[in-house]
């Protein structure tokens, strides 16, 4: 695996490489690897023919500074994952290279950056797209594999793609789990056993709703739901809702034709996301 600091030397390399009939697949990660990350390489691998890890810390989408210090970096290992699992390309950039000190970035997200995720972490999703959209100019991918485990993020690049017309194809990879059903993420290190097992419920719910959305009414199951949440023990909800899975607007009635039902939770200090799509 060939590994990059620079913006330069790699689109250098990428340039070298790319000929008419040659992909390039991009798959944007914080690192602290998982298997959740090492099954978008594979989908990555599968769909192009040259896979680019980026590993970066963005400080720009964090709106807890403790949250970014805390944030895990274990990038020997991650290195060893990444050549295990055949990726071609780690770019490995420090933040001096990828911002300079005086920089505004702002997208229009409408509501995408007002809702959810981004009612809670404002200004996280300009963040988001300010480093995807610094990592597309530099790796110039043919298509860039996202996971579904940040199903508000995906929308959101989405929406940058669209509005600034970038030539990228955007897939959305299924979310890997443990076991036990609880979503793999990097912050799940922090969980202590007792939290892992307090943490489960939020799959559990998913599950129920995807049981039950087809027979009741949306409206009262999300109550229902959200009742279980707050009941469970060392689960602090922040949010349950069943959207539609489009633009994520709230749903009112039956009769969306595509819906998700998104959920955040702190469990001890750990904040954890998880998501279903229902239909
Ligand atoms: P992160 O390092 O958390 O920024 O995640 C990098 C990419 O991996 C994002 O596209 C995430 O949606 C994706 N990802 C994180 N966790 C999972 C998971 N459990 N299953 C599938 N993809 C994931």
């Amino acid at each position: 695996m060939k590994i990059f600091h620079t913006r330069s030397g790699l689109s250098t390399y990428l340039n070298s490489k790319k000929t008419s009939n040659f992909s390039v697949g991009l798959v944007p990660t914080m690192g602290a690897l998982h298997n959740g990350h090492l099954s978008l390489i594979e989908i990555a691998a599968n769909q192009t023919d040259l896979v680019v890890c980026s590993i970066f810390v963005n400080p720009t989408q964090f709106t807890d500074s403790k949250d970014l210090d805390n944030y895990p970096r274990p990038i020997e290992n991650d290195i060893a994952k990444l050549e295990a699992a055949h990726c071609d390309v780690l770019f490995l950039p420090s933040v001096s290279e990828m911002y300079h000190k005086t920089e505004q970035w702002h997208i229009d997200l409408g509501d995408l950056d007002k809702r959810l995720e981004g009612k809670i972490r404002p200004g996280h999703y300009q963040g988001v797209t300010q480093i995807v959209n610094k990592l597309f100019t530099t790796v110039n991918p043919d298509k860039a594999f996202f996971g579904q485990k940040d199903y508000q993020q995906f929308l959101v690049i989405k929406k940058m793609v669209d509005q600034l017309k970038l030539d990228v194809e955007l897939i959305m990879c299924p979310i890997i789990r443990e076991q036990d059903g609880l979503a793999m993420s990097s912050r799940n290190i922090h969980l202590s056993p007792k939290e892992h097992a307090d943490a489960l419920i939020l799959n559990q719910v998913l599950k129920f709703l995807e049981e039950n959305f087809k027979t009741q009414n949306l409206i009262n199951l999300e109550k229902e739901a959200t009742k279980i949440l707050e009941s469970s023990e060392g689960i602090e909800l922040e949010y349950l809702e069943i959207c539609n899975a489009d633009n994520l607007e709230p749903v009112n009635s039956e009769d969306y034709p595509s819906l998700v039902a998104l959920v955040a939770a702190k469990v001890g200090r750990t904040r954890l996301i998880d998501n279903t799509i229902l239909r």
